[in-house]
């Protein structure tokens, strides 16, 4: 458990302009005092971030939303009560304070309430907006545990509150709030289902097309090791040509199909990797990240997975695994 004095310590660190690793629902943070502009010039340096890309803002409850955001639409209030605490981000008209560093230079800014009980203790001890992205190196796989940001981050963060393992595991739902209906920019805890049921309209999504910058340009990412979508039930035959060209094989999925079992691989099994990812969507999204990072250790020359289900939680999981294969957006 995190102490009353380690939250107070992190606020210190906090007004002096220090980075705190902090744990939410989604992913941990690297968090800065938002209103600090040398301290949210830390986040990008420690990050290896581009300066251009824009953090969102977590706040202490949507009353605070006013603080940072102008021309709220009705239908972002109703996601508000509905979502918040939790893992959905608005993005909003900014208000004219807020630091450029902050919104990449935008006319917006992304506010989020996250729901985990360390992160909440923060935000209300502290008494203002933190920016934070994932507390990985740019371009890696997002730290699900306490530990995984000391291993990512540990020389340039000042003190990591230890909350244990995200609960969602994959990165908030990003809704695109400046319009008249809302716009999902990126799935994620928050289902796309959910927010159409609370407001009895279906969201929009970008055009692929669309110019949108931020977060949304296709690019490789890591696992240095190389994910492959396979295509729905070729996997465990594609797994078998891989390791018949003696390769190390990571294969992503609930139970190994019968056809990789032991006794029917014989010394190909030597060379695959069994990576369970639970058939439970919610269940697969808060490890996925673990195993994403398990097939570096692992030392694998290829990791397969097949796309699940598009619906519910599983939309999040898809766009992780794209970006994971290096289709679509970067990770950040
Ligand atoms: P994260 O990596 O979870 O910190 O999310 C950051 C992502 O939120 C960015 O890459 C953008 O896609 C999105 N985002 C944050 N702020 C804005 C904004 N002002 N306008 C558009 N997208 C934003
Ligand atoms: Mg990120």
């Amino acid at each position: 458990m995190v102490s009353d004095a380690e939250i107070a310590r992190a606020v210190e660190v906090l007004r002096r302009g220090g980075l705190i690793g902090l744990p939410t629902e989604t992913v941990y943070g690297l968090a800065a005092d938002a209103s600090n502009a040398a301290a949210v010039a830390k986040i990008f340096a420690a990050k290896g971030r581009p300066a251009d890309h824009p953090l969102i803002v977590h706040l202490a409850d949507a009353a605070a939303v006013k603080d940072w955001a102008q021309s709220i639409p009705g239908y972002a209030w109703r996601l508000a009560e509905s979502f918040w605490p939790g893992p959905m981000t608005l993005i909003l008209p900014r208000r004219a304070e807020v630091l450029d560093v902050v919104t990449g230079g935008l006319e917006t800014v992304g506010l989020r309430v996250p729901s985990h009980p360390v992160a909440l203790r923060l935000l209300k001890a502290f008494q203002g907006g933190l920016a934070a992205p994932s507390a990985n190196r740019f371009g890696r796989v997002s730290p699900t545990t306490a530990e995984d940001v000391v291993r990512e981050l540990g020389a340039s963060v000042d003190m990591v509150l230890d909350g244990g393992p995200c609960q969602i595991g994959v990165e908030s739902t990003i809704v695109d709030a400046t319009g008249e209906v809302p716009c999902i920019l990126r799935p994620g805890g928050v289902t796309v289902e959910a927010i159409a049921a609370r407001l009895g309209v279906t969201p929009t999504r970008p055009r692929s097309d669309s110019p949108r910058a931020p977060g949304r340009m296709a690019s490789h990412y890591a696992p240095e090791t190389r994910v492959e979508l396979a295509i729905s039930g070729t996997l465990a035959s594609r797994a078998i040509a891989a390791l018949s060209d003696g390769l190390r094989v990571a294969v992503l999925v609930d139970k190994l199909p019968a056809e990789l079992h032991p006794e029917r691989l014989g010394r190909l099994t030597d060379r695959l990797v069994h990576i369970p990812l639970p058939r439970d969507m919610e269940e697969a999204a808060r490890r996925l990240y673990a195993g994403l990072r398990s097939i570096d250790r692992e030392a694998c020359d290829l990791a397969l997975v097949e796309l699940p289900d598009e619906s519910g939680m599983g939309a999040a999981l898809a766009d992780r695994l794209r970006k994971a294969a290096g289709q679509g957006d970067r990770m950040q």
